[in-house]
C-alpha cells in the first residue's frame, strides 16, 4: 500500500515537472497572470454595462436567470467538453483532462508554488471562448429577443461568474497557509471540487465549480459525506 503511496507521488511529481517545463517559462510572474484575468473580465463587465441605456427595476430579474444560466454553461462544458474528446474542441479535453486532471488529485489539491498557477487559471484563449463563444451569443440572443439593455445586462453578468468561476477554482487549490485558500466559501469550494478530482469519479460527479446548482438538479452532486471527507483530509503535503 506504502509502495502504491510513493509511486503515485513519484508518478505525480514527474508530471508536475514535465508541465512546469512545457508550460511556464522563466518569465512567468503569476500576480500578472491573475492581474490580466481580473482585468480583462473587468473591462468587459463594464464595457456592457456602458452600454445599458435605461435602467429599470426589473432588470433585478435578469442577474439570477443569467447566472442560472451561466452555472449550467459550467456544467455541461465542463461535463461534456472538458471530460470527453468532442471535435473540435479536443483543446478544452487536453487541457483540463489532460492536464489539470492529472496536476491536481483529490489527496493532493494543492500548488507547490504559485509559478503552478498556469495549472489552474485558463489560458487567455481558452477564457476568450468561454467569453466570446459562449457568454456574447447568449447575450446576443437575449438582447435580440427581449431588449439590447437585458442582453447587455445579462453579458456582464456572465462574465462576472466567469470571473467567480476562476478565483473560487484558483483558491480550491491554494494551500491553506493563503488567505485565500482558507477563506470560508474557497474551503466550501473545495469539498466538493476535491470529490471531483478523485480519478475514479471525475467523469461522473461534481461539474459544477462554483455553486453545485445544476449537479443538484441533474443527480451528480458530490455526497455530503465524500465532501465532508474532503474538507477533513483533502490536502496532502
Ligand atoms: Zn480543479
Ligand atoms: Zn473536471
Amino acid at each position: 500500500m506504502d509502495t502504491q503511496h510513493t509511486r503515485d507521488r513519484e508518478r505525480l511529481d514527474a508530471f508536475r515537472q514535465d508541465f512546469r517545463a512545457a508550460n511556464v517559462h522563466s518569465g512567468y510572474v503569476w500576480s500578472r497572470h491573475v492581474a490580466a484575468v481580473v482585468l480583462y473580465c473587468v473591462t468587459a463587465i463594464g464595457g456592457a454595462l456602458a452600454q445599458v441605456e435605461v435602467w429599470s427595476a426589473i432588470y433585478a430579474l435578469v442577474v439570477p436567470c443569467a447566472y442560472v444560466f451561466a452555472n449550467l454553461a459550467e456544467y455541461t462544458l465542463h461535463r461534456f467538453l472538458m471530460h470527453r474528446v468532442r471535435w473540435p474542441f479536443e483543446f478544452l479535453y487536453r487541457r483540463h483532462s489532460g492536464e489539470h486532471h492529472r496536476f491536481f488529485t483529490r489527496h493532493r489539491m494543492d500548488v507547490d508554488s504559485l509559478r503552478d498557477l498556469p495549472a489552474v487559471i485558463f489560458p487567455a484563449r481558452v477564457s476568450l471562448f468561454f467569453v466570446g463563444g459562449v457568454a456574447a451569443p447568449a447575450a446576443w440572443v437575449v438582447g435580440w429577443r427581449i431588449t439590447p439593455d437585458i442582453g447587455w445586462l445579462f453579458l456582464a453578468t456572465a462574465v462576472a461568474y466567469y470571473l467567480s468561476y476562476e478565483l473560487l477554482h484558483l483558491g480550491a487549490h491554494l494551500p491553506e497557509q493563503n488567505r485565500w485558500g482558507r477563506a470560508r466559501v474557497v474551503r466550501w469550494v473545495r469539498a466538493h471540487h476535491a470529490v471531483h478530482h478523485d480519478p475514479r469519479r471525475m467523469r461522473h460527479e461534481a461539474f459544477n465549480i462554483t455553486v453545485p446548482l445544476w449537479d443538484a438538479v441533474l443527480g451528480t452532486v458530490a455526497s455530503r459525506d465524500d465532501a465532508a471527507d474532503s474538507a477533513r483530509h483533502g490536502v496532502e503535503s
